[in-house]
């Protein structure tokens, strides 16, 4: 008990205090590591664990609205010390909430698409802001295919957060946590969030806690794998920077291998006399290294698919002319490709990417294996390479929060985004759908919904900072203003060599334009360039674009 409080009375940091934004973190750091050396329990930032983790059940125990706590990674560590502390309060390190007078804090989870437009329009004038994410930067999803074959560089895909709101680098309260959260406290108006395990750090990963006035949540989704045997474990999938980064490495590497000469073996013939002959990688076994399998034809299977044709088509038969005629790209899907397109559209989608020597299959998973996987009709299919892409779902921590949900297992929100039932939290994204009592569908997981939701919910955030709506609890009867209405502008993917389908009607039934082909191709490199968040990455992009035409993908494996 006296331990928890006092690394807690050395945690707390005083809200109003100014200065540099270094300096208010380096007090906050250095009280922390004075506290926990005064006691002489511990020497380093280890102990904060073990510090929550003395009081952590009973603060569980109380019937507060939260996240169960077996649910937590680190439950099991709480348990073990629940009996030393059965009467304690719970003890975290972390942002004690905001005293009269201090602006509002709005804790914001997660840096994709919904919450950087979130934070991009925040009035920081108005609200301190704090960014909690396992990533410290926004990935443009819609180009990060190109990124897997060399296309385009990684760096041209992703935005630091600090640039996309400065405030989370320049302003005295406002922060960027690398963390996950982990659970809420709608009560308490407390996140509750475990540090990175895999940045090099000399500790354990720890858990704090963050108070809030308002609360985004902007989590995303997970891909579906549908429980499928053996996917998570040898399946790439293609969502994050470091997933293309993967993705990459292993092309290259199987590349390289189907290349590489075979061995001598010493081998005894029957004068007992000993022989070496060349052994190594047999026909078969490179055609299995060089077959790359993409499960799942919607738009990012599609536009990869394309990717590696061109990738194959243009750089491979001059780079590695050995094992061209070896490599294949087989696109594996239960129904049709591209699905939300109209039939036209996917059937050029269909001819342009047989024409480009992808194969399309009509299959369903059965289970994966590191170098086959098995079809519910029995036929196996070998691979080097192995890209799942069959859509996305609630993730582990949205399932895990006890709110309400919405049709398909997001978190429930009305049409202002809020979460009913519970006060100041708001959730958008792919991790929201509207509840089935507004009588709207859930939106599609796509970027422009997020991107939309964003935009609208950072008006409605300045807006009650306006009318002095930002603190806890004091929405009341505030208006909120329209509610948030969607309207699709459209769908485009591209589809490799020059072409791309753009289609700009509000569902394939509805009239209004279509199109397929090298203008929409440019439509579709355009209107993404235009897109992209800074003119930093627009510069990269357009450069990347332009070097890859004139010099074709850079293929060094780095790393
Ligand atoms: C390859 C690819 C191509 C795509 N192309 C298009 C396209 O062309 N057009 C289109 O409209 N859409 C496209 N999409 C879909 C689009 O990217 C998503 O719909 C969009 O990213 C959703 O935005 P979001 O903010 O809800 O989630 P995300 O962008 O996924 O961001 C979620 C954020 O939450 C963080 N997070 C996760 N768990 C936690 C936690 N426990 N605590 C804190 N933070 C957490 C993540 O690290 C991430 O920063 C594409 C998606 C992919 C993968």
């Amino acid at each position: 008990m006296a331990l928890a409080r006092v690394a807690r009375n050395g945690l707390r940091r005083s809200g109003g205090v100014g200065g540099g934004n270094t300096t208010e973190r380096n007090i906050f750091f250095e009280r922390l590591s004075g506290s926990l050396e005064k006691i002489n329990v511990h020497s380093n930032l280890t102990s904060l664990s073990t510090i929550k983790g003395l009081n952590h059940m009973n603060f569980w125990s109380r019937g507060i609205r939260t996240t169960p706590p077996y649910q937590f990674p680190l439950a099991e560590r709480l348990v073990e010390t629940e009996s030393e502390s059965e009467h304690d309060e719970p003890r975290y390190p972390g942002l004690e909430a905001t005293k009269p007078g201090e602006k509002p804090r709005v804790v914001v989870l997660g840096t994709g698409w919904a919450a950087c437009r979130f934070l991009n329009g925040l009035d920081t004038k108005a609200y301190d802001v704090v960014c909690i994410s396992p990533r410290n930067h926004m990935v443009f999803t819609p180009l990060l295919a190109s990124t897997c074959v060399g296309t385009l560089e990684f760096r041209s895909v992703s935005e630091p957060v600090s640039r996309i709101q400065s405030a989370l680098a320049t302003s005295p309260n406002s922060y960027f946590y690398l963390a996950s959260c982990i659970g809420v406290d709608t009560n308490k108006h407390e996140v509750y969030c475990e540090t990175m395990s895999n940045g090099g750090l000399p500790h354990e990963p720890y858990q704090f806690k963050v108070a809030y006035d308002k609360l985004v949540i902007a989590a995303g989704a997970e891909p579906l794998t549908f429980g499928i045997k053996g996917v998570k474990e040898n399946a790439y999938f293609l969502r994050e920077v470091n997933h293309a980064q993967e993705i990459r490495k292993k092309l290259l590497l199987n590349l390289m291998l189907s290349e590489n000469p075979g061995f001598l073996v010493a081998k005894l013939n029957y004068s007992l006399t000993i022989e070496f002959v060349i052994a190594g990688i047999s026909e078969e076994e490179k055609s299995r290294l060089l077959h790359c399998v993409i499960i799942g034809g919607g738009p990012t299977g599609v536009e990869f698919s394309g990717e590696l044709s061109d990738f194959i088509m243009r750089d491979v038969r001059e780079r590695y002319s050995q094992v061209k005629d070896y490599i294949k790209v087989t696109l594996i899907e239960a129904n049709e490709i591209l699905s939300s397109f109209d039939v036209g559209l996917r059937q050029y989608a269909t001819n342009h990417l047989r024409k480009s020597g992808v194969q399309l299959m009509r299959g369903v998973v059965k289970e994966v294996h590191p170098k086959k996987i098995i079809l519910s009709d029995g036929t196996d299919v070998p691979y080097g390479l192995l890209v799942w892409s069959t859509g996305v779902g609630p993730s582990q921590f949205i399932k895990s929060l006890n709110l309400p949900k919405s049709p398909g297992g997001r978190i429930g929100i009305d049409e202002w985004l809020r979460v009913p039932s519970v006060e100041d939290v708001f959730a958008l994204g792919d991790c929201a759908g509207f509840l089935e009592q507004t009588g709207k569908p859930v939106l599609p997981a796509l970027a422009q919904v997020a991107e939309r939701q964003g935009k609208y919910l950072v008006e409605v955030f300045n807006r009650m900072a306006k009318e002095d709506g930002g603190k806890a609890f004091s929405v009341k009867d505030m208006s909120l203003g329209d509610p948030f209405v969607y309207k699709h502008l459209g769908s485009m993917a591209s589809v490799g060599r020059y072409k791309a389908l753009v289609d700009l009607r509000q569902s394939k039934d509805a009239q209004g334009i279509s199109l397929a082909g090298f203008i929409s191709w440019l439509i579709w490199r355009s209107a993404y360039l235009t897109r992209v968040v800074s003119w930093r990455n627009r510069f990269y992009v357009a450069v990347n674009w332009a070097t890859t035409l004139v010099f074709g993908r850079d293929d060094s494996r780095i790393g």
